[in-house]
């Protein structure tokens, strides 16, 4: 199969398919009857899907599990509160051609699927995934050409929806074409699919991916229990075909909003070779307010993880700034400015002052030579 099991693009058959999936939630045990006909407003409004895999690490008994609530609809997802956004990190803004996003001058995001195995309930692009499956091949051509005529274009990552669900080689022509623009250096991979659906990544994809490097996979994980051996193991094919595999994670309320379950992530993901990258604070979309923490409440998180884990499992706490001005490190401030040097916080909280007189130094030295 050429392309990822989707239906045709219509509103209809988005609903139909909402409807579905709501029906197979109740069937797997997530879903009281009641809940799922309540939840229909909410299937009709944005995509609804988990995999088979995914359903099989939630614990039916736990009413918090972090692993339902990151894909059970959920009816607060139609309560809307002000400064939500149905374009939270202003994709729109940066779109020069359809499915690409062109926000920093030397890399673009380029989306050519918009489907994914599993949506997630707090998703960002919550209002474009699920209803427009594929670009066309004349989309597709433009947003290639595109890419092929800006020279200063170092970065593509194909995000979207999740470019795995794309067959193998559907994904070699798009790679191999990625591969045959010069100035494109690196290719990088946004996904779920290792650990939502691990079932996918065959030798075939592997293959695909490892003859298209430098190629980095980002994974998508937000709770340790998301990961069975299965997921494990097919991580670990990936690392070994030379593949660097990084993770982002978004900090959600009542899911991983901890030091000690991010710590315990973390430290997960380090020992299987994945480097946290990316913790980003959760975005202002709409439907989304229950999965927000503040950003207050993330610097006390992060803080408190500079202090109990090593340097290679801290991603960088980062925030989208509304309107689609770019990413900005969201932690708190280390250092601050004091008289002629800086006080500096250590990781106990202890402040100690630097006098950074080294320049003066070297440039007295040198006039004396
Ligand atoms: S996998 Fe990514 S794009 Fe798809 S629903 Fe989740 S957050 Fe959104």
């Amino acid at each position: 199969m050429d392309t990822p099991s989707i239906p045709a693009e219509t509103p209809e058959n988005q609903e139909n398919q909402g409807s579905r999936q709501l029906q197979q939630m109740q069937q797997q045990g997530l879903l009281s009857p009641a809940n799922r006909a309540a939840l229909e407003p909410v299937a009709e409004r944005f995509g609804v899907a988990i995999t088979p895999h995914m359903a099989g690490r939630i614990d039916l008994q736990n009413p918090a599990d972090p692993v339902a609530a990151q894909f059970v609809p959920d009816a607060r997802e139609l309560r809307l509160q002000t400064g939500e956004l149905s374009d939270p990190i202003g994709d729109h803004r940066h779109m020069p051609v359809k499915g690409i996003i062109h926000r920093y001058p030397d890399r673009v995001l380029f989306t050519p699927v918009h489907v994914c195995p599993v949506y997630c309930r707090f998703c960002f692009r919550r209002e474009d995934v699920g209803s427009q499956p594929l670009l066309s091949e004349a989309e597709l051509a433009a947003a290639l050409d595109y890419i092929r005529q800006d020279p200063g274009i170092w970065e593509v990552i194909l995000s979207g929806g999740d470019p795995l669900v794309l067959s193998p080689r559907r994904l070699q022509q798009l790679l191999t074409e990625l591969r045959t623009i010069d100035h494109v250096k690196v290719i990088r991979i946004h996904t779920r699919v290792p650990v939502v659906s691990p079932e996918r990544v065959t030798a075939e994809l592997i293959d695909v991916l490892r003859t298209a490097q430098p190629l980095y996979i980002v994974l998508h994980t937000n709770h340790v229990q998301e990961f069975d051996e299965q997921a494990v193991r097919t991580c670990h094919a990936l690392a070994d075909a030379g593949l660097p595999l990084l993770s982002q994670t978004v900090l959600l309320k009542d899911i991983n909003d901890s030091a000690d379950t991010l710590e315990t992530l973390f430290r997960f993901l380090i020992e299987n070779r994945i480097r946290p990258y990316y913790l980003h604070h959760a975005d202002q979309a709409r439907g989304t307010a229950h999965f927000r923490t503040t950003l207050a409440e993330g610097q006390a998180i992060t803080d408190e993880l500079r202090g109990r884990i090593s340097g290679l499992c801290q991603p960088q706490y980062v925030i989208d700034i509304p309107g689609g001005h770019g990413k900005s490190p969201a932690g708190s401030n280390w250092v601050s400015a004091s008289g002629n040097g800086y006080r500096i916080r250590d990781y106990t909280g202890s402040e100690h002052y630097f006098a950074d007189n080294t320049a003066e130094e070297v440039t007295q030295t040198r006039a004396k030579a």
